[in-house]
């Protein structure tokens, strides 16, 4: 437990703490080998309330006062033990978020309880073949058809969830002619004439969890389904969401350092070399207490990060970026110093710290990769320098011309 957790927090962690040690962990080795999707686990997971964490009571949901902070450790927690559960439990909230910030009332009222109960998965349409850092360059057409409907045409790269999903955030472009309003979302459901599920990819880590590319042909929908119900908002309302589901990401980083860490200690001091454990050489211990020290200073980023998006404030998209980065970099670190604690039994996939090393790659990856964030750190501090012009006066004449980037 945390000592800082609130009462609420604590729940929710307790709740997904026993469901990792007692449903999760025994299970992940044969999912990842499977590459199949856990519906156990995901029930699991319904029947403890988890899948409502992030959705407003008034939605059919179980958010208390810091929903995005107990998403994290609901997160954080099932990554520790799995991080391929952590995110097939994540994407669920990566694709609602569109809805709760960018979705009418009916539409919330319509989608949100059957996710909130874990009776319908949802899952997050952004990325295309060749549209992925830059989202802007989508290809993916919604063309208005009618007074009232559209028709989707393309097709979506790297839709986590897809086709064990009921529901798809669908990003489109609606105005190819708009420079700040070509994209829309939409909402599409697996039973709709003209979606389905192409290329299930095989992938190196978060194996138990589906990645596909989802064919949109000619799919119609009325403009019910238009999120927010006019065009135009979709670039926003993806830019929204992403600052909400980073910190998650993050999570899912802290979480697998956190469960690579304890193996590796728990190993470290069984293991015996030169007669005594190895837990007692000093560069064990470095590496021991460097892993330690990296994720407790990535969760508490994290934590802040969720903090300040529980408190509804403004510009959280640099922390959001920061977190993102920093903790998903960590993971790949600590995971990596772990199989090296392990020697050459962690190389070996009859050990289980292979697994973390690979599944915590993919979190340097999606969701932005930890380039893109990193640019976005940058842009905001560019900005924020902006604001420092009582530093003016100690930087030197020769140097008090301002350029441009
Ligand atoms: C397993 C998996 C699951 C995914 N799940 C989803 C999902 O559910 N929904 C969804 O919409 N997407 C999803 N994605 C897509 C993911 O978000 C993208 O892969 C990611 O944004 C990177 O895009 P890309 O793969 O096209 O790489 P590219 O954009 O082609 O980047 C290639 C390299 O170039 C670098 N680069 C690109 N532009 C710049 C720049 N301006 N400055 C510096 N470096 C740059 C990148 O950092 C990277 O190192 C998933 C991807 C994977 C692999």
């Amino acid at each position: 437990m945390s000592r800082l957790d609130t009462p609420e927090n604590a729940r929710w962690r307790q709740t997904a703490r026993d469901i990792a040690e007692k449903v999760i962990r025994p299970l992940s080795k044969k999912y990842d080998e499977l590459q199949e999707y856990p519906w156990e686990i995901k029930d699991a997971l319904a029947e403890a309330g988890l899948m409502g964490v992030w959705i407003p009571k008034e939605y059919g949901g179980q958010a208390g006062e810091t929903p995005v902070l107990d998403l994290c450790i609901v997160v954080e927690e099932i990554s520790r033990a799995d991080p391929a559960i952590g995110v097939l439990y994540a994407v669920n909230a990566l694709g609602s978020f569109p809805i709760l910030v960018g979705g009418t009332d009916e539409q919330k009222k319509r989608f949100l309880p059957e996710i909130a109960a874990g009776r319908k998965l949802v899952a997050f349409c952004l990325s295309e073949k060749t549209a992925g850092s830059d989202a802007q360059g989508l290809k993916v057409r919604a063309i208005k058809d009618g007074e009232e409907t559209w028709s989707i045409h393309g097709e979506k790269k790297w839709t986590t969830n897809g086709g064990a999903a009921d529901i798809y955030t669908v990003f489109a472009v609606t105005d190819p002619t708009s420079r700040s309003r070509r994209i829309s979302a939409f909402l599409v459901e697996k039973d709709m004439e003209g979606f389905s599920i192409g290329k299930v990819e095989d992938k190196m880590g978060i194996r138990a969890v589906p990645v596909v590319e989802t064919v949109f042909d000619g799919v119609k929908v009325g403009n019910d389904r238009l999120l927010g119900g006019r065009p135009g908002m979709g670039f926003r309302h993806a830019m929204m969401t992403l600052d909400r589901a980073r910190p998650g990401v993050a999570a899912q980083g802290v979480g697998c350092a956190q469960g690579a860490l304890e193996l590796a200690t728990v190993y470290a001091m069984r293991r015996q070399q030169f007669g005594k454990s190895i837990s007692g050489f000093q560069m064990v211990q470095e590496m021991l207490a460097n892993m330690s020290t990296k994720t407790e200073a990535a969760r508490q980023l994290v934590y802040y990060c969720a903090r300040q998006l529980d408190a509804g404030l403004d510009n959280t998209t640099l922390v959001a970026a920061q977190a993102k980065l920093y903790a998903t970099d960590v993971s790949m670190e600590v995971t990596t110093d772990a199989v090296q604690i392990f020697g050459g039994y962690g190389y070996m996939r009859d050990y289980p710290i292979e697994k973390l090393m690979r599944d915590a790659k993919i979190t340097q990856i999606y969701e932005g990769t930890n380039q893109i964030q990193r640019l976005v750190v940058a842009r905001g501090l560019l900005k924020e320098a902006e604001n420092l012009t009582h530093l003016n006066a100690y930087i030197p004449e020769e140097h008090q011309e301002v350029y441009e980037e």
